[in-house]
């Protein structure tokens, strides 16, 4: 089986602590690497996080503060001098353009890798290719902000009893997926009478932002939701003011937008022990984990 795990590479907001490295998270996920908001100091994260940096092979921004991009120049660089020869698909805000720009040639380095750049400008779907379906909302951030949500393909699974009591067994697997229905034995076997469609997971994606409709299309019905936590309740004003959510409402999110796991990140600096963050979030919606630097969390498939 590949590998299915959420790495946090870091966990802070604005400003990193000694506990915390800007934020970073690597969804490792059916042979790809998806790198979300390479904060500062990402690359090093790498190394104590024991994963090669190879691995990646998207990036997302969800928008320009330095705490969520700062990063991208030197892992695109990282990218470069291990000579990855798989392509580097980039997705992030249209209106961003300057900043990525600016990231990806802020240095002296001769590229030699293939970057594709995915600026986003609509909301909904911005690609499905053989991988992944991949959708962005916006969210309510002061400044434009894309929650991302990514869903791997359905796929049909077959059940090994019914095949038997089918009588359906080598090549005539593969016909009956080609044509939906086949004849075996004078009696007809339909696809779904020997088989079911599992509907691909779903992970998503809530950076920085208020409460708001973008949240909840983003997070719908997600398997795992990695969802921005900067305060605490008793520090409502301060959310509401710079745009951010408290631990209180990112479980409202979830809870509303009916996920099955919370992950919380992007703390602020201010706190230092995060065990309110897990009361105050589990009072509304109990699966809930809190990040952590350098933390694996297992992205379980969902049956
Ligand atoms: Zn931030
Ligand atoms: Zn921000």
């Amino acid at each position: 089986m590949t590998v299915r795990d959420l790495v946090i590479l870091g966990c802070s907001s604005q400003q990193p602590t000694r506990q915390r490295n800007h934020g970073a998270y690597l969804l490792r996920w059916n042979d790809e690497g998806l790198l979300f908001d390479p904060g500062e100091g990402t690359q090093r994260q790498f190394i104590f996080a024991n994963v090669a940096p190879t691995c990646v092979t998207r990036i997302f921004v969800s928008h320009f503060h330095g705490d969520h991009c700062l990063g991208l120049g030197s892992m695109l660089m990282r990218l470069n001098l291990d000579k990855v020869t798989h392509p580097i698909h980039c997705y992030y805000p249209a209106s961003g353009q300057v900043y990525f720009d600016r990231l990806r040639k802020g240095s002296m380095y001769h590229e030699v890798i293939e970057v594709i750049e995915h600026p986003v400008d609509k909301e909904g779907l911005v690609i499905e290719d053989d991988g992944f379906r991949i959708e962005a909302y916006y969210l309510d951030h002061g400044i434009d902000t894309l929650g991302w949500r990514i869903q791997e393909r359905d796929k049909r699974k077959f059940d090994r009893e019914k095949l038997r009591s089918f009588g359906v067994d080598g090549p005539l697997v593969k016909s009956l997926e080609a044509h939906g229905d086949i004849e075996v034995h004078g009696k007809r076997v339909r696809l779904d009478d020997v088989s079911y469609l599992r509907r691909g997971d779903i992970f998503a994606y809530v950076a920085d932002t208020m409460p708001c409709k973008g949240a909840l299309h983003t997070a719908a019905k997600a398997s795992l939701l990695l969802c921005e936590s900067t305060y605490l309740s008793k520090h409502q004003d301060l959310a509401l003011k710079h745009h951010h959510l408290t631990a209180m409402q990112a479980a409202e999110i979830a809870k509303e937008a009916g996920v099955h796991q919370l992950v919380l990140t992007h703390f602020s600096a201010r706190y230092q022990d995060l065990t309110d963050f897990l009361t105050e979030a589990s009072a509304v919606f109990p699966n809930v984990l809190i990040a952590e630097d350098l933390k694996v969390f297992p992205f379980l498939k969902s049956l």
